[in-house]
């Protein structure tokens, strides 16, 4: 783990969205929660930046969901790229947006810290280990209480 924050940019494949996040961590984690692995079609590898560090071009462009009673989900209306999950209140932290780190357009220096809901995950593929954190939904409960409610 490193504390270590670079300023990144990012955007979807249409190029109709656009962003840049200041502080971006060098860390990274993975959600395998059931609506994550539907949302993304696979797994979230996603980055946590506060809101108020990223600012939006095309912003008339982005499509939200309410995916759960504390965070909406958001896409680009053009191409369906996926490119935020955002803390919305219900207890969560709010402000805090999940950037998928695939829409970043260098990611090239990052690692991942943790992987959560490992026990959702499909047999059929597995990410390389390394030192990284993994819990199970169950475990997740526990840290995260919010997590489970949906
Ligand atoms: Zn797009
Ligand atoms: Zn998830």
């Amino acid at each position: 783990m490193t504390d270590d924050v670079r300023d990144r940019t990012g955007g979807c494949y249409c190029g109709a969205v656009r962003f840049t996040a200041r502080d971006v961590p060098l860390t990274f984690g993975i959600c395998h929660c059931e609506t994550c692995r539907r949302w993304t079609g696979s797994a979230l590898l996603g980055v946590t930046v506060p809101a108020d560090n990223i600012t939006w071009e095309g912003e008339d462009h982005i499509a939200r969901h309410q995916s759960s009673s504390f965070a909406e989900r958001a896409w680009c209306s053009t191409c369906g790229s996926n490119l935020f999950f955002r803390f919305t209140g219900g207890g969560a932290p709010v402000g805090g947006v999940e950037l998928p780190v695939g829409v970043l357009d260098d990611a090239s220096d990052m690692v991942v810290h943790n992987e959560i809901f490992i026990d959702h995950k499909p047999d059929a593929y597995a990410f390389v280990p390394n030192d990284r954190q993994v819990l199970t939904r169950a475990q997740c409960a526990e840290k995260f209480p919010l997590l489970d409610r949906g």
